[in-house]
């Protein structure tokens, strides 16, 4: 992981101290206190007790000494996890079984200071808590960090203990799978490079399996399928090979399915987790014996969790603490009537269809509300509960995504409903993202506990990452979510079309103006610079996708550069988005990467568009360029040793529809002149027939009508090719060029019975004035 600089800020915090207070370092003075961990301490309490070190000494200038506890206990002590002399100075044992893996106690017994927490991350989270409570240290992404310069560092009277809301919290958002900044943030997820020094993993997916979409590795169609198709999905009356799942009552796919989870599990033992999960698309099997269990069930999940129960039946018998994890998402959504998933299987539910403006709970969204109905349903028959939760578009990362406002009330939903473990998928494969920080940071702070304050949180994040630019971000980030607040609104999906939003064209000129205030604040701030430069770019890419949009032109018959010419606001916002894509160097754009190779090379386009052709006033169109629908039954480009270039577009005697054009919006040409469009085409008949060999023209799909048009009999053609004439007409960008093969009576033929087929080499168009 790359470093891009490290803030360190030097505003000095006032000591506003009481008498209860501990005081732990005081600037300028020896150490008072001294660090004490265990002399057997695991690698995560060596850990917290140099952090404890480092980020004290980083506030005061004082390095406190650690100490292990087989030394006497300090005259002043900060005691780390459960020291030999904890029990002595707490005036008792300390219920680390109370703590759990990640739990802690503060507890001042002055003059001493305990950090209670077990083994696993518990005291490294308790010491992480008392920085940043007590400290006022902020660690907001990896490259920005907040240690104010204190004259003192004390804590007050304190007894607390704290246990987190979710076993497993994944704010599964790429900065934060920086194994520091997790462990900061107290966030425990399998993506966070977690080692032994932060904790390390407790939830592993194992048998390389991951958490979701493992019917096709464990059943494997390419295998299995010819031989045996009743192993996969009935559609239709039809067995299925391709985007198949599996067919779940059939007692061979049970055993194919039960064999190979132990075999992976055997291989890699030690993992929580094992996932046995539908493939990620629809065609759930519907042959007789599926459908019965499924209707009975009124739900997909029927057969999905009768078919979990019984692997992991067989698993629990030579594996008793593993969890068979399987998948509640599209059409297993609905929990099942009657089956209950055993005690060592988890459901993990997925919100994939909600909408996220409001919380869930507030949503009038029909998606919302039945998956309210779903989550509470298996929250009653789990004994525990897994969430896959969505947090970004995953369309298109880097475009306003206005959901934070719902983000805590979604998290305390999902904690009252009994849920365990808590995945926020977020823009995980690169940074900035709408927001990707302060999401990321935002749901680590709610995953531990959901009853945070919102206001604090964002207050406290703004001021932190943006510095001076705060007030402008801040403006922004508001108006912006003003939009989808309306309950009319449109629900806010995970495929939002940043072109087809809540948010006026208008709002982009102002954000636009709010951004350059706010990077004018802190250009003298290179740190703030860089988070607000990176802030912007999502309403760049807005206001850049907002511009108006023109077809790609196929066909010059000018060269107008006035009117076809790239806008030179459209070619400065791909350049800008272009610098901060440099900048950043690991911004991803979109979760395909396709997509994001595609966005990029159009960025790069725009930014630097290639010289417009000389203007002319005839163009020839070759077959290429032609749009055909059906392609493949309508018709198809094949060789043809009598086409001028050798191709041809042929198109098939079975139907007569308009089924190749060519849209005059991809056309360059000058407005208000005529222009004339012909044909060179071949007719190949049936001897002796009689009937039409094709008809064609233009049409204004604005006024829905002709504009000219051509046909002809096949006693009326040549063999050879031959050139037709179309139209001489004033062309508009509404209109289109259409050609169909001739038309026949289709109720009599299944093929039009006087023709074999049409070939197209090419049209022409030039200027008829
Ligand atoms: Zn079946």
């Amino acid at each position: 992981m790359k470093r891009w600089f490290r803030l360190l800020i030097a505003a000095i915090v006032p000591s506003m101290l009481s008498a209860q207070d501990l005081i732990l370092a005081t600037r300028g003075q020896p150490a008072a206190y001294t660090l004490v961990r265990a002399a057997d301490a695991s690698p995560s309490q060596i850990h917290a007790a140099e952090e404890f070190q480092t980020f004290a000494e980083q506030m005061t200038g004082v390095k406190l000494p650690i100490l292990t506890d087989d030394a006497p206990l300090p005259s002043r002590a900060i005691l780390l996890g459960n020291t030999r002399h904890t029990a002595a100075v707490l005036g008792g044992p300390a219920d680390l079984a109370a703590l759990g893996t990640d739990g802690f106690r503060l507890v001042s017994k002055p003059p001493h200071l305990l950090i209670i927490g077990g083994a696993v991350r518990g005291t490294l989270y308790g010491v992480y808590e008392a920085l940043e409570r007590f400290g006022g240290c902020r660690w907001y992404s990896s490259w920005h960090s907040v240690i104010p310069t204190r004259d003192a560092f004390a804590v007050p009277a304190i007894d607390e203990t704290q246990t987190p809301a979710f076993a497993l919290r994944e704010p599964f958002w790429f900065d934060m799978f920086n194994g520091d900044l997790a462990a900061r943030n107290k966030v425990n997820g399998n993506a966070m490079r977690l080692t032994d020094k932060h904790g390390g993993h407790s939830y592993r997916f194992g048998g390389g399996l991951g958490s979701c979409h493992t019917f096709n590795a464990l059943c494997p169609p390419d295998k299995y399928f010819d031989a045996h198709p009743e192993y996969f999905s009935e559609v239709n009356g039809k067995r299925v090979k391709d985007y198949t799942q599996l067919c779940l009552s059939n007692p061979d796919v049970l055993r194919i399915v039960t064999s190979n989870v132990l075999e992976r599990i055997r291989k890699d033992p030690g993992a929580s987790f094992y996932g046995v999960s539908q493939n990620d698309w629809h065609n759930f099997c519907t042959c007789p014996g599926c459908k019965a269990i499924d209707d009975r069930e009124e739900s997909h999940a029927g057969t999905m969790i009768a078919f979990v129960n019984q692997v992991a039946e067989a698993v629990e018998k030579e594996f008793p603490n593993v969890t068979i994890e399987t998948l509640a998402y599209q059409y297993t959504r609905k929990p099942p009537k009657t089956v209950r998933p055993r005690r060592n299987v988890m459901a993990c539910l997925c919100t994939i269809e909600c909408d996220f403006a409001f919380p869930i709970v507030a949503s009038a969204f029909k998606e919302n509300r039945s998956f309210l109905d779903d989550i509470r349903g298996w929250s009653a028959i789990s004994s525990r509960l897994y969430v896959w939760d969505y947090t970004t578009n995953f369309r298109d990362y880097i475009s306003p995504f206005p959901n934070v406002l719902a983000l805590k009330d979604n998290v305390k939903f999902f904690s009252t409903n009994r849920v365990d473990y808590l995945f926020e998928q977020g823009a995980y494969q690169g940074r900035h993202g709408d927001f990707a920080e302060l999401k990321a940071w935002l749901l680590a702070k709610w995953l531990w506990n959901p009853d945070l304050p919102q206001e604090p949180l964002l207050e406290d994040f703004f001021n932190g990452y943006y510095g001076a630019a705060a007030p402008y971000v801040r403006t922004y980030f508001d108006a912006l979510h003003s939009f989808y607040r309306d309950p009319a609104a449109h629900p806010l999906r995970i495929f939002e079309d940043p072109r087809r939003t809540q948010v006026p064209d208008e709002f982009y000129a102002r954000a636009a103006r709010l951004w350059q205030q706010a990077e004018a604040a802190v250009k003298d701030s290179p740190a703030h610079l860089y988070n607000v430069r990176m802030g912007a770019v999502p309403v760049l890419n807005a206001r850049l996708l907002r511009q108006p949009q023109q077809d790609e032109i196929k066909v010059w018959v000018t060269g107008d550069p006035a009117r076809y010419g790239i806008p030179s606001e459209t070619r400065a916002l791909a350049a800008e988005l272009l610098t901060r894509f440099a900048e950043a160097k690991d911004i991803r754009l979109s979760e395909g990467v396709e997509t994001h190779d595609r966005t990029l090379a159009k960025w790069k386009a725009l930014a630097n568009p290639p010289p417009l052709p000389q203007p002319q006033d005839r163009a020839v169109i070759e077959d290429s360029l032609l749009s055909l629908g059906n392609r493949g039954q309508w018709g198809d480009t094949v060789a043809d040793p009598l086409a001028e270039d050798g191709s041809a577009m042929k198109l098939c005697n079975t139907h007569y529809e308009w089924c190749t054009t060519l849209h005059f919006s991809q056309v360059a040409f000058d407005p208000g002149k005529k222009y004339r469009i012909r044909m060179r085409l071949r007719v190949e008949k049936e001897p002796g027939k009689e009937g039409e060999a094709f008809w064609a023209g233009v049409y204004d799909a604005k006024n829905k009508k002709g504009c000219g048009g051509c046909d002809r009999k096949t006693s009326a053609v040549g063999e050879g090719y031959a050139w037709y004439d179309v139209a001489e007409w004033v062309p508009e960008t509404a209109h289109y060029f259409w050609i169909g093969p001739g038309r026949f009576d289709k109720k009599k033929d299944a093929a039009n019975p006087a023709l074999k087929a049409l070939y197209i080499d090419k049209l022409e168009l030039s200027r008829a004035d």
